[in-house]
């Protein structure tokens, strides 16, 4: 997605931008520690039980501080996705990190072999927890002005691969919606979802779901998106080959996300669908905020709970 475009603003430039720089900032379990340390506490340790400010950080426990006034004890990862795992905090630091700055993401696969785990089941753990913190359960809705549109995406199925022809048994399709906020004919954040058709229902669930009221929406000619409560809606009339021209945001999210898919997981799977929508859309929406997209990911001061291992497994469907 590099044709997007990139710029560094605020925190952002004081973030590492290359391996390098990252590597020597973050080289050690210590070195991770303290930037959750500062995270957390940027004016000094305050115990989250009783608000004292003096601690002892324990030496029988990795970066956990006792609290001198009540006895609590608070780790720097406590809260984060990173509570109670067994893996250093080096890698799950670099595991964000890649999966912050790659601008296609990472697989399960390639993580495995580019930090060097052990089982490929760590490494799918890993990518899975730091996907589910890819949707900020409280994001403010799409507005203004929003593209929408809708796509099909074939998927496979097992290990055959997507590119066969037409009819194969083992690659079906998914209807997939999709919107992007346009400012000053610029794309600024896009939603994506799994829909069950083009009907109107459909339409109307997902408009609603991800755009503001008032917000002025702009689509093709599919009558699925007319007389949507409390939106302004302007509808174009295309010929089939001119829809890149009349919503040319939605239609190059639809292109970059199929392209995607192919190559980074060769192709996407039903099972699971969402969260690699989700994880596009999330890449999408912080391409020019590489560092948010790192602190996000890692949990660091944000709501996302602990995921058990039980909760991420989805049985396919
Ligand atoms: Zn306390």
């Amino acid at each position: 997605m590099t044709d997007w475009g990139e710029a560094m603003s605020g925190s952002e430039g004081r973030f590492p931008k290359s391996l390098i720089e990252f590597q020597r900032r973050f080289a050690t379990e210590s070195e991770c520690a303290e930037y959750l340390f500062e995270r957390r506490w940027p004016h000094g340790f305050v115990c989250p039980g009783c608000g004292d400010g003096r601690a002892w950080l324990l030496k029988i426990k990795a970066f956990t501080y006792e609290c001198a006034a009540c006895g609590r004890q608070t780790s720097v990862t406590a809260g984060t996705i990173m509570h109670a795992s067994k893996l250093p905090l080096t890698t799950w630091f670099w595991a964000a990190f890649l999966m912050a700055t790659h601008s296609n993401g990472i697989s399960a696969l390639q993580l495995q072999s580019q930090l060097g785990l052990g089982s490929y089941r760590t490494a799918w753990m890993l990518c899975a927890k730091l996907r589910r913190a890819m949707v900020d359960p409280e994001r403010e809705p799409l507005s203004g002005v929003v593209e929408a549109d809708e796509t099909i995406i074939p998927f496979r199925t097992k290990n055959d691969p997507v590119v066969v022809p037409a009819g194969r048994s083992g690659v079906g399709k998914m209807l997939v919606a999709g919107a992007v906020e346009v400012d000053g004919g610029s794309p600024r954040r896009a939603r994506l979802k799994v829909i069950e058709g083009f009907g109107k229902g459909e339409i109307h669930a997902f408009v609603l779901a991800v755009v503001a009221p008032n917000t002025r929406l702009v689509t093709d000619d599919w009558p699925s998106y007319n007389d949507i409560p409390d939106i302004k809606h302007k509808a174009i009339t295309v010929g089939p080959m001119a829809a890149h021209i009349v919503l040319p945001w939605t239609h190059r999210l639809f292109s970059n996300l199929k392209r995607w898919g192919l190559g980074v997981y060769h192709g996407l799977r039903k099972t699971n669908l969402q969260h690699y929508l989700d994880e596009f859309v999330f890449r999408f929406n912080r391409r020019r905020t590489r560092h948010a997209a790192f602190i996000t990911l890692l949990g660091i001061g944000a709501r996302t709970a602990p995921a058990p291992y039980h909760m991420l497994i989805r049985k396919s469907a």
